[in-house]
């Protein structure tokens, strides 16, 4: 039987970067893909020649070169892989837009921290102070206190500012970028994924996500790890409470000291023949669209890179009780970054929240005729807020929480996962550790990161097996 010293069950963002991290350390290391392609949820596809992206809208978390302590910084160093090799693409501006009485209030932010301060100068200029605080108090990745965990991002806000309407429009892009949990967020959690979008930034690797994922694979091929696709685990092979090696889904086996898992924590504790809690089952899930234009998203009159806009003055983060929610969502045109090599066509993406046990409800007929009537839905309600891409679509894509949970295995469709994390990675048996999502950090940046903390604290942790 083939022996590894570690093996690593999906090759998503968390898995190449861990199995990087513990073939460097001379671990001999197998990272398992189910599918045929790696990348998870963040990975593309081809369709009628073009290769479209399904997750990427944006690397959050972009920095410039060398920026000390910044997670973007050390994951790079950690993996050794040079900044050049992303080819980062700055955004133009972002935004987050909220439409109050009839009204569009906006808020514009860039990769120049500077812009969010002057917006909410011109916007809200009575929290000018209170903003000014709330920058110097946000959490950041290192902080981990109980008491960060355990506090309501909501009710910190309302601590530094006090326009409800502002708060309102502070939640909605943390929470469409990583909230796992409806309506409201940790503190901790919420100091991340500002941070993430608003004190660092946004860029696109030029070329789409395929970029990161050439250069992850190549990394982990240099180092001696080996990707093997089409590689399901069907379960963790567990004896005496110690995971042994795995047994694949064409029913060969594989021996190992330890299993780094990213299928999820309800999914990892199936895979080791333990019982799960439905209450772990995350239930924040999406529907998107793709529409390729005839046109530039300029040509139209938008030139923001990603915006997050709402309907009314509340924002209601949760699963809608219908198959899609239409009142908010994010709208990402690729073509607003300030790429090297333009894009050949212009492109659309919309993102709203959607509710995976509706459409798993569908029989196949319905299922397709709703695909296509919440796709014309969505494009109606963009162009409220950006671009009407509706005269000038030439090819267009939906996928929906069923597409979500083929391609990453996450129950429910659950885009980040359970809403509890072990933060420390210990999974349900010794031997078994959880990485990405279901570890507490989401995005390409921070489920790279969890790939790499939990590598590095397992190789400092004692064997599992004696
Ligand atoms: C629409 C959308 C847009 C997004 N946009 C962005 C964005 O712009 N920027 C950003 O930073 N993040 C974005 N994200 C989030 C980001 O994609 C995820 O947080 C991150 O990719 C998760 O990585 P992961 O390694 O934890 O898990 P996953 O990507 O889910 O990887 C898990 C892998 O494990 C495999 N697997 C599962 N079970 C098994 C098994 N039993 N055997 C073998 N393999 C298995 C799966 O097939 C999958 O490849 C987006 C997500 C979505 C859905």
């Amino acid at each position: 039987m083939v022996r590894y010293d570690a093996i690593v069950i999906g090759a998503g963002m968390s898995g190449l970067a861990a199995g990087i991290r513990l073939a460097q350390m001379g671990k001999r290391t197998a990272v398992l893909e189910r599918h045929y392609l790696w990348g998870g949820l963040n990975s593309f596809f081809k369709r009628e020649g073009r290769r479209l992206d399904t997750g990427l809208h944006a690397l959050t978390n972009y920095v410039p070169r060398g920026t000390p302590g910044a997670p973007l910084t050390k994951l790079l160093r950690q993996l050794r892989i040079p900044y050049e090799a992303l080819e980062l693409a700055p955004q133009g501006f972002s935004q987050t837009v909220f439409r109050v009485g009839g009204e569009l209030v906006r808020l514009r932010y860039s990769n120049d921290r500077e812009l969010l301060n002057s917006e909410i100068a011109r916007v809200f200029p009575a929290e000018r102070d209170g903003f000014a605080r709330l920058l110097a108090a946000l959490p950041t990745f290192s902080d981990e206190s109980a008491e960060g965990f355990a506090a309501s991002a909501r009710t910190k806000l309302a601590e530094f500012l006090r326009d409800p309407l502002l708060i309102e429009m502070l939640m909605a892009g943390a929470s469409y970028y990583g909230c796992p949990t409806e309506r409201d967020m940790s503190w901790n959690d919420y100091g991340v994924l500002f941070r993430s979008i608003h004190v660092e930034g946004m860029a696109r690797p030029e070329g789409g996500v395929k970029r990161v994922l050439d250069v992850l694979r190549e990394r982990l091929a240099a180092e001696g790890g080996e990707l093997r696709t089409r590689a399901g685990v069907k379960r963790i092979v567990v004896e005496q409470g110690v995971a042994r090696g795995v047994e694949l889904d064409d029913g060969s086996q594989l021996e190992c000291e330890c299993v780094l898992s990213s299928a999820g924590l309800v999914e990892t504790h199936e895979l080791c023949g333990l019982e799960s809690d439905e209450r772990d089952i995350g239930r924040l899930t999406f529907v998107e669209t793709t529409t390729v234009l005839d046109c530039e998203p300029r040509e139209l009159g938008h030139d923001a890179t990603i915006t997050f806009f709402n309907d009314g003055e509340r924002f209601e983060y949760a699963c809608p009780d219908a198959l899609v929610d239409l009142r908010s969502g994010v709208l990402t045109c690729p073509n607003n970054y300030s790429s090297k090599t333009p894009l050949e066509e212009g492109c659309v993406r919309a993102t709203v929240m959607a509710n995976y046990a509706h459409w798993k409800a569908l029989g196949a007929e319905r299922y397709a005729q709703e695909k296509s009537r919440v796709y014309d839905e969505v494009q109606h309600t963009i162009a409220k807020f950006g671009p009407d891409t509706r005269l000038h679509a030439r090819w267009s894509d939906t996928f929906t929480p069923l597409t979500i949970e083929r391609y990453t295995g996450k129950r429910g469709g659950a885009v980040y996962g359970s809403p509890r994390k072990l933060r420390d990675g210990s999974g349900p048996v010794r031997g078994v550790h959880v990485i990405g999502t279901d570890q507490g950090l989401v995005g390409i940046v921070g489920t790279l990161l969890s790939g790499i903390l939990i590598a590095n604290r397992t190789l400092l942790a004692p064997q599992a097996a004696p």
